[in-house]
């Protein structure tokens, strides 16, 4: 049996995949590192990676692999003897090679890739039954027009709308799904598939059984 200590996690946008990667990090004591909340500490700290990085989300660019690799090689330097998960990374198949490259050089190894395989519909319905609150923040998946924590008003988020899904869809499909399959040619991916909505703590319970078998085979 292996122990399970370097986590990837993938999976399109409102996959679901936030909740997941907080049930992984508690259950076995993961520190997560997200790229995206990472370009923002440093953008916030001026470093000259920050600030590079900035250059481009000005233009409404992605931010180039280099970037991104030097940002999460620098995270992994100093993390090395602890488990973790990386959320957002890697989001293209050179960041996985480079990655790879980096911890094979280190005499380490990613141990599994949780893949959160959600249906296009599904993400979509989510979406489009997605509401915020604009008195309290509350996000609740179904159509009210009151908030049932603050009584506030029910309103449709700026970014939820089909168009702009079908955007970053696009993205994903072009770049992160193939991330999956490499990492799946090397035997390393648990998949969850969800097709129809289910409470978030049964797909973890789902996810957690299918881990416990990986490692065993391991
Ligand atoms: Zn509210």
């Amino acid at each position: 049996m292996k122990e399970l200590k370097r986590f990837i996690l993938v999976g399109a946008p409102a996959s679901g995949k936030g909740t997941q990667g907080r049930f992984l990090a508690e259950t076995f004591n993961l520190k997560t590192l997200s790229t995206g909340a990472m370009l923002r500490r440093e953008i916030e700290n001026c470093t000259p990676l920050g600030q590079k990085a900035l250059s481009y989300m000005d233009k409404a660019m992605l931010v180039p692999d280099e970037v991104v690799n030097d940002i999460v090689r620098g995270w992994l330097v100093n993390d090395n003897e602890e488990g973790w998960l990386l959320d957002g990374y890697p989001r293209t198949v050179s960041q996985a090679e480079t990655l790879d490259h980096f911890l094979a050089e280190r005499g380490i190894d990613v141990d599994v890739v949780v893949w959160m395989d959600v249906s296009r519909e599904l993400i979509e319905q989510r979406i489009t039954r997605r509401r915020e609150c604009t008195s309290c923040g509350n996000i609740v998946q179904k159509l009210d027009e009151q908030c049932d924590k603050c009584g506030g008003q029910m309103v449709a988020r700026k970014d939820d709308n089909l168009e702009a899904f079908a955007r970053r869809w696009k993205d994903f499909e072009a770049m992160t799904l193939p991330v999956a399959h490499y990492y799946e040619a090397k035997g390393l991916v648990v998949k969850v598939s969800v097709t129809e909505e289910r409470e978030p703590q049964e797909v973890s319970q789902e996810l957690l059984q299918k881990l416990e078998e990986y490692s065993n085979k391991r």
